[in-house]
């Protein structure tokens, strides 16, 4: 009787302690965290990646000033409602016909030919690029990279590690999580520089009425979190402040989609 009563009480000890165990190698006990990597060191490490990407990649930055100099005014435009960001924010223009939008570390923000030639209007693009400021301010660019890569080898600087860096940013997404916060940062980014929050929903809603566009397959904004439909409802529930006023982008949307690459032309 005893004797049956310990092994008992041992047999549910072990299925205790492989509970525990269990448990503890499915969620580390020290995760790596994001905050051990400084915003001083995250915009280092985005220029070098920036370089690297430039070199390595097909991706090459576009030379008409009309371009670079409307998506510069545009970026410039959410900045200054940024309230507080520790960040210097960079925009490149990279010729390339699939349609993206992609932020390095340190707040770099590229985005293709493809994508100016896609958006209607600058506004278009602006909530892209807020929706992409969004990953940057809430720091979702480097925990990815810190979950996929760690920060040892993240912060090494190997040359390897730069093509790495390169495929993780170009064809991985978001989680979907994220992705909601990422879309309600934008909303509230674009209101605060005076811009149509819901022009958002019908940007999405063009994604949505072209999802087999296969010049969309990498565009992040698509990739990890489809459900347009969810998106455009959420966007469209976000209803600006009685207050607010729109202040029309002064930018001539067409003259910059005409400086497109030669042979192809905008829509
Ligand atoms: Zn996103």
């Amino acid at each position: 009787m005893m004797r049956t009563s310990i092994i008992r009480d041992l047999v549910i000890l072990l299925v205790i302690f492989g509970f525990i165990w269990g448990i503890i190698s499915l969620f580390p006990v020290f995760p790596e965290k994001v905050e051990l990597v400084s915003i001083e060191r995250e915009q280092e490490l985005g220029e070098t990646y920036l370089e690297a990407i430039l070199k390595n990649s097909d991706f090459e930055e576009v030379t008409s000033e009309e371009m670079t100099n409307a998506v510069e005014a545009i970026g410039l435009r959410l900045e200054n409602a940024l309230e507080g960001s520790e960040y210097d924010y960079r925009y490149l223009v990279v010729d390339d016909k699939m349609i993206n939008a992609f932020t390095l570390p340190g707040g770099n923000i590229i985005v293709t030919t493809g994508l100016i030639e896609f958006c209607g209007s600058p506004e278009e693009l602006a909530g892209v690029m807020a929706h992409e400021m969004g990953h940057v301010e809430m720091r979702h660019v480097v925990s990815r990279l810190v979950k996929e890569l760690g920060i040892a080898i993240l912060t090494s600087g190997d040359q390897f590690v730069m093509g790495e860096v390169t495929r993780i940013i170009t064809s991985t997404g978001f989680d979907r999580k994220q992705e909601q916060s990422a879309d309600l940062f934008a909303c509230e980014l674009l209101e605060d520089a005076g811009i149509e929050p819901r022009t958002l929903a019908t940007f999405f809603r063009k994604l949505r009425d072209d999802q087999d566009n296969e010049l969309l397959e990498k565009f992040e904004i698509v990739s990890t979190h489809p459900n347009f439909t969810h998106r455009i409802r959420e966007v469209l529930e976000y209803v600006p402040d009685e207050n607010f006023e729109e202040i029309p982008m002064e930018i001539e949307w067409e003259e910059v989609k005409g400086q497109l690459p030669e042979g192809r032309v905008s829509k």
